[in-house]
């Protein structure tokens, strides 16, 4: 059987409890995990400060740049373990981590290579009244020990997005990804000792949040900044385990997205990008469109296009290149989704596709999964317009007016992501920057340049990261400020 093990300071480490790593797809254990008690994450600690004090905090950052580089060139050597790995912990199938999940993983730090060797500083000259004036100019210095807690629905690329950035402004790094996707962060930690990272520059530890590995991280007094991305209710959990030290915190959280599809959109692109929007992933996408506003005229004609669309999606092994959707992660979420679809039906929701769940006649019949669907005529007040399902399912509703749909869109607790489809120049810069939300798209979604700022408001997070944003959070600025005298006359 595979072992996923820790890597605490530049070694693979062992531990005694330790947990299965199932397949969603079939059910089946690929791996056990090996789970870091206290003691181990505090040793990976104390060896990430030691790291920014010693070899890693001196490197240059020209020679990080150069480290992040032959990190992102390791990745792409070994694709297809990264491949493999992703495509068994998730279900997910090789046309979605062959394009997105491993290829961004290795993008995610030859960006932030790029980013540290450009990144500018403030520097202002003051005037002062007495004639002389002060020069006052800012460096950057690390943070410290990052602790960084990832979640299971983009493994690699989540967890990337976060240690890239940190290493890059010269930070030690203590990562924990889900229990659920343990293997791409175990092979992460062998790029990190093949292309020789200082040892404790990074570090790994495996486990589960409460009582576990992601608990001893967040409540750490030697953590000097918390990174996370999950769900919010986790996210108010760390808030409150990290006030105790008073620490930076960055949080990426849960999303209740709205698309708003007008009736003057191109309408086969739109149908396209709805279908991604709203089934990338399983629905398993932070930025999923959970509900879709279309415009009275084109409504009843996009419904009854999305149902069919849906009659192509092709459930299967990860593996098969035909495969088009996945199972969800565990079965756990399986049954969370599922009781979303049950309560859709509670409460009033007409189902226009899908809703129960598939049978293979093979193996795939003891994984997790659910069918893609669509319901409708549920009230803007109904649970399941309200809250984070994080499935393949979305709810389709009609609108009017472009003030009215503004206002629906708007009226949720998240603020994550919106996308709007229309060829109206004006209503596309109206609506989106109408939007309550730290992302929005116009005719496109989950379109990404790395350099822009990524996050979101309300229950969808604190703070932004990406490009110039990622570089403050993960560095210290100390500012100076150098009094320069009149020369005496
Ligand atoms: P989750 O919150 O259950 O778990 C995320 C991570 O937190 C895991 O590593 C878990 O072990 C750890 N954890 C759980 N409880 C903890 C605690 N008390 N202390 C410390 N660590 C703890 O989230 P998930 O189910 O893995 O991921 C799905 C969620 O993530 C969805 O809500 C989704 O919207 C959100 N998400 C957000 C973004 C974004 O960028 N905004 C991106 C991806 C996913």
């Amino acid at each position: 059987m595979k072992q996923y093990r820790n890597y605490i300071a530049g070694e693979f480490v062992e531990s005694t409890r330790r947990f299965d790593d199932i397949d969603p797809a079939d059910g089946s254990v690929i791996a056990q995990v090996h789970e870091a008690d206290r003691a181990a994450v505090e040793t990976a600690i104390a060896a990430g400060k030691a790291a920014v004090d010693g070899a890693w905090g001196k490197t240059p950052p020209a020679q990080r740049a150069a480290m992040l580089y032959r990190i992102a060139d390791e990745i792409e050597r070994r694709f297809a373990d990264f491949l493999e790995a992703e495509m068994s912990d998730t279900g997910k199938p090789t046309s979605l981590a062959s394009t997105v999940d491993i290829p961004r993983g290795a993008a995610n730090f030859r960006i932030f290579a790029d980013i540290l060797k450009t990144a500018p500083l403030e520097s202002f000259k003051t005037d002062l009244p007495d004639g002389a004036h002060a020069i006052n100019y800012t460096v950057r210095k690390p943070l410290g020990v990052v602790g960084i807690i990832s979640p299971w629905n983009l493994p690699l690329l989540l967890l990337t997005w976060k240690v890239a950035p940190a290493l890059a402004c010269g930070n030690a790094v203590v990562c924990k990804p889900s229990e659920e996707t343990p293997g791409t962060a175990t092979l992460l930690a062998e790029v990190m000792h093949a292309v020789g990272m200082p040892a404790g520059a990074f570090n790994l530890v495996h486990g589960f949040g409460p009582d576990s590995a992601g608990e001893f991280i967040t409540t750490s007094p030697d953590i000097d900044a918390i990174t996370f991305t999950g769900e919010s209710r986790t996210g108010s959990a760390i808030m409150r385990a990290a006030a105790e030290h008073v620490k930076p915190i960055s949080f990426e959280l849960g999303g209740k997205n709205a698309a708003i599809v007008f009736a003057d959109c191109d309408f086969d692109k739109t149908l396209d990008g709805m279908m991604r929007a709203i089934y990338l992933n399983s629905g398993q996408v932070c930025l999923c469109s959970e509900r879709v506003f279309v415009e009275r005229p084109i409504y009843e004609r996009f419904v009854a296009a999305l149902a069919e669309r849906l009659k192509s999606v092709k459930l299967g092994w990860p593996t098969d290149a035909a495969t088009t959707m996945g199972p969800m992660i565990s079965a756990e979420h399986r049954d969370k989704v599922l009781g979303y679809y049950a309560l859709a039906l509670e409460e009033g929701a007409s189902f226009i596709a899908g809703g129960g769940v598939p049978h293979f006649g093979n193996a795939l019949d003891n994984g997790f999964w659910v069918e893609p669907t669509v319901v409708a005529d549920l009230p803007d007040s109904a649970r399941c317009i309200k809250e984070e399902i994080f499935g393949p399912i979305c709810h389709v509703a009609p609108f009017d007016t472009e003030a009215e749909v503004i206002r629906r869109a708007n009226d949720t607790r998240y603020g994550l992501a919106a996308t709007i489809w229309t060829t109206n120049l004006n209503r596309a810069h109206r609506v989106s920057q109408s939007m309550k939300v730290g992302l929005a798209w116009v005719n496109s979604w989950f379109l990404r340049d790395l350099r822009t700022p990524f996050g979101g408001s309300g229950l969808s997070g604190i703070g932004r990261e990406g490009g110039m944003h990622s570089m403050n959070f993960y560095s210290e600025l100390t500012n100076v400020c150098i009094r320069i005298d009149q020369e005496p006359t």
